[in-house]
């Protein structure tokens, strides 16, 4: 398919913020033109995120119900083990997803993690599925470890404008962020990067935000568009609602100024009515979580997708896959059988000096 929007970098506040105060129909009939160009518009990507390893997060991100600042009654999970997450991944492909994310909470991949982090990569890339992992920032080294392994997307998300940011996180710097994305590029990995809406911001933070995302170059294959999921025991728990009609706006801004991007709808999906579901996927999202777990907030359930799927006459998005099913289930019992002696305990004690011994063993 052709691009006919041409794709820009340079989008001024001024430019955005006319776009925020089209009429609804204009805004959506632009959006939804520019996606056409790029996208078959009955099309929806479809990713299963796993939380490999939750709870317990050193960073204070305020609507995080997985940062160790919070009192949230979270069950707090140790990182799990590589054939656990070749199980879950190997059930994703086969309710649809092509996609794989695993997630772990963490400031960054510790050196004693990255090991296990690198076998899981290879696992569900044999599986025939696209991988995508979230773990903290990362920095030249880890990225291009993490790329070496097969990970075809890193997310990290820029989460809202760099004004508000410091109302939102005070332990890592949108700097850092950046930092991050780069790393991950220069690796040559796929970025996934978006944000959250609904934190208190303002519409001019929501345009901040996306012009941070376009001025990448290349843009995020993926840009992830959340609405908050308020969680009791977080500090945004009781933040005002966003209007879901300024959501799917949005959505369909980030379409236009990101044409090629897939723009996926992310946490808060189980709060949105059908309607407003199908509006943003009008707007222009291409893209969604689909299982019932998306990190440690309640997904809609996989039969209720797929019923809103029917009734809405979409289809999930299939990427082309190279290898073969039976080459994939022989590089699966490989990469289980090889990983036996890597299962471990990772609540343990992190001072390097340890022997690393097969799960329940570590002392
Ligand atoms: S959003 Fe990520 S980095 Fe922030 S507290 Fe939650 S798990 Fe940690």
């Amino acid at each position: 398919m052709t691009t006919l929007t041409a794709t820009r970098h340079d989008w001024t506040l001024e430019e955005v913020q006319a776009l925020f105060a089209l009429p609804l129909n204009d805004l959506l009939f632009k959006a939804h033109s520019i996606h056409r160009e790029n996208f078959d518009p009955n099309a929806v990507q479809v990713s299963t995120l796993l939380s490999i390893k939750t709870g317990a997060c050193p960073e204070d991100c305020k609507y995080c119900p997985q940062s160790g600042h919070y009192n949230t009654g979270l069950e707090k999970e140790r990182l799990m083990e590589v054939q656990q997450v070749l199980e879950q991944a190997k059930a994703a492909k086969a309710s649809g997803a092509s996609r794989f994310c695993m997630g772990a909470a963490w400031k960054s991949p510790s050196k004693k993690d990255l090991p296990y982090v690198v076998e899981m990569v290879k696992g569900v890339k044999s599986l025939g599925l696209e991988t995508c992992m979230t773990l903290g920032m990362l920095d030249k080294e880890q990225a291009s470890e993490l790329a070496q392994a097969g990970l075809d997307y890193y997310n990290h998300n820029l989460d809202t404008s760099p004004e508000f940011y410091d109302k939102i996180i005070t332990t890592r710097t949108y700097q850092d962020r950046l930092d991050t994305l780069s790393h991950v590029r220069d690796a040559g990995m796929k970025i996934c990067s978006g944000g959250i809406l609904g934190m208190g911001e303002k519409e001019s933070d929501r345009a901040k935000l996306l012009i941070q995302l376009s001025t990448l170059a290349p843009h995020p294959e993926s840009v992830p568009i959340n609405m908050l999921v308020k969680v009791e025991g977080t500090p945004l728990d009781q933040v005002e609602a966003l209007d879901p009609i300024e959501f799917v706006r949005t959505i369909a801004v980030a379409r236009i100024m990101m044409p090629a991007s897939h723009v996926r709808l992310s946490a808060g999906r189980e709060e949105m009515s059908d309607e407003m579901q199908a509006m943003t996927f009008f707007a222009g999202a291409n893209s969604i979580f689909y299982g019932e777990r998306l990190l440690t907030t309640a997904n809609p359930q996989a039969e209720k997708d797929k019923m809103l799927f029917t009734r809405l006459g979409i289809h999930p998005e299939r990427r082309e896959v190279s290898v073969d099913e039976t080459v994939h289930e022989a590089a699966l019992q490989e990469a289980l059988d090889g990983q036996n002696s890597q299962f471990y305990d990772a609540s343990a004690s992190n001072n390097g000096t340890r022997e690393r011994k097969p799960c329940g063993l570590v002392v």
